[in-house]
């Protein structure tokens, strides 16, 4: 009898009771097979393909001696009393191997092609078992005799948990399960001494909530430049919470930034809140200032996150080397290879190729006769081509020293009518304000949390002695990935949630 599954992988243990087991079973079967018959047992030999021999090198190295099953004949004849009956179901917890499959994974275990092929019916519409990761736990119930699973689940994230249970029917009907989390409105406050993303650590809170925070004030604060020791910040945010496990960051309700150099901002989430007619879909929240203009504006300050302005525009530059005047027809942000570029408005792009001095060039046509030119990256986003419609922020590439260039940066420039124009210098016009039928709404809304940041304290915890994690320097330590990119892929590993807070 050859093994029904691959045994290559297996421990010693897991070897011994999976072989010991099977080997149970099969002798089960073959006694109920012999003693249900009419005749004596030791004319009735049990079929051939059930028949358990003792030249299976794998029983006979591993079955244990209680479980060994052996061929009945008339002069000893089966007593069911004398030996331990196989357990009548197998449990397995583990969690999911980086180089298998799900089916490998459980076939690994013992689960037959045939019942991996009912788990996936029973799971069709609610889970798509191609979207298993690496890590991901699972335990099973597996009843012994047919080798069928009584049970089986799947965490691929807190929330996300799928089960599939054999009834009385015997049908494995799976679903997902409702995990009971509860929303909570958090209040956090911290004033600087390095950096934001420094304070954001000495609050307790995840590198997380330092990307929301910048992504709200992006219109208006440049977080590569503007912060200072002494600014400070303070947050309404929504957590969800299973249990006392923080499971994520909701919505981020309000902000307030105060910083040294620039004064004090506020940002407020609103979605009106309208009663829907089915069918109807909600209308989409966003963020506003206090007069309910749109904190939104139609350019970013920057097309990247991490990164210094290492070189400005300048129509009468020296060029550092040559010692000429060369003018400098766009701005050079520093960083390193790799770091995400997002087109800094909605546009259609208009080249992504590469272009001689400019190396792997993005053009991407905004409304007005404005272009924007993303220069020298080292590569594009995935399956980004001329004729694409790309979104605010949305990721056009990476940076990289492609062209003429004597390192990583991007050559960031924008053509108006034609001619290069200082991006600094661009008018920012806002998104839509708060429609006016909502203004009452929006203003009840904006008094509650105004008053609620208020009550926020931002008392600075005592300066370590060491804190050099500065947020401008250190892009790789707080970069949660692409924020948000549209075109984030696929296989990237689902997103982690926060570390669990105090
Ligand atoms: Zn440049």
């Amino acid at each position: 009898m050859r093994e029904p599954f691959p045994i290559r992988n297996l421990s010693r243990t897991r070897a011994v009771v999976l072989v010991g087991a099977l080997v149970g079973t099969l002798y089960l079967i073959a006694h109920l097979w012999v003693t249900a018959g009419e005749t004596p047992p030791s004319t009735a030999p049990a079929p051939a393909a059930l028949r358990p021999t003792t030249d299976d090198p794998g029983a006979m190295l591993s079955a244990p001696e209680g479980l060994t099953a052996r061929r009945p004949n008339a002069s000893t004849p089966a007593s069911p009393v004398s030996r331990p009956p196989a357990p009548p179901f197998r449990d397995v917890a583990d969690a999911l191997s980086p180089d298998r499959t799900i089916a490998a994974e459980l076939g690994m275990h013992g689960v037959g092609p045939a019942a991996v092929n009912e788990l996936v019916a029973a799971l069709q519409g609610i889970f798509d078992f191609r979207r298993v990761r690496a890590g991901n736990r699972y335990s099973f119930t597996l009843r012994t005799a047919d080798a069928r699973l009584t049970k089986f689940r799947l965490e691929t994230g807190p929330l996300d948990v799928y089960e599939a249970t054999r009834g009385a029917d015997e049908k494995l009907v799976g679903r997902k399960v409702d995990i009971p989390v509860r929303t909570e409105v958090a209040e956090i406050g911290a004033q600087l001494q390095v950096s934001l993303y420094q304070a954001m650590k000495r609050a307790n809170e995840s590198p997380t909530l330092v990307a929301r925070l910048v992504d709200v004030f992006a219109w208006d604060l440049d977080f590569f430049k503007d912060p200072r020791p002494g600014d400070s910040f303070k947050v309404l945010v929504e957590k969800v919470w299973s249990g006392d496990k923080l499971i994520k960051y909701g919505r981020l309700l309000a902000a307030e930034y105060t910083s040294q150099k620039r004064g004090v901002f506020r940002v407020y989430y609103f979605a009106p809140d309208v009663k829907l007619k089915p069918g109807q879909e909600a209308p989409a929240g966003g963020y506003y200032l206090e007069d309910g203009q749109s904190a939104k504006k139609m350019f970013l300050k920057t097309p990247l996150k991490f990164a210094r302005v290492s070189s400005k525009f300048d129509l009468h530059r020296k060029h550092p080397i040559l010692k000429y005047t060369r003018a400098h027809l766009g701005i050079d942000f520093a960083a390193k290879t790799g770091t995400p570029v997002w087109s800094m408005a909605a546009g259609v792009i208009r080249k992504a190729a590469f272009e001689r001095g400019f190396g792997n060039l993005v053009i991407v046509d905004h409304k007005n006769g404005l272009l924007s030119f993303y220069a020298h990256l080292s590569r594009f986003a995935r399956g980004l081509k001329a004729g694409d419609k790309v979104d605010q922020k949305q990721l056009v590439g990476y940076v990289g020293s492609t062209g003429m260039s004597t390192g990583p940066h991007l050559h960031f420039g924008v053509k108006r009518n034609g001619g290069w124009i200082n991006p600094e210098g661009l008018k920012m016009t806002r998104d839509a304000p708060v429609p006016a039928k909502f203004a009452g709404q929006f203003k009840k809304q904006v008094a509650l949390w105004k008053a609620h940041l208020a009550k926020i304290s931002v008392s600075a915890a005592p300066a370590s002695e060491k804190d050099d994690d500065d947020v401008t320097d250190d892009p790789e330590d707080e970069t949660p990935g692409p924020p948000q990119a549209a075109n984030v892929p696929t296989s990237a590993p689902a997103s982690q949630p926060p570390s669990a807070a105090p």
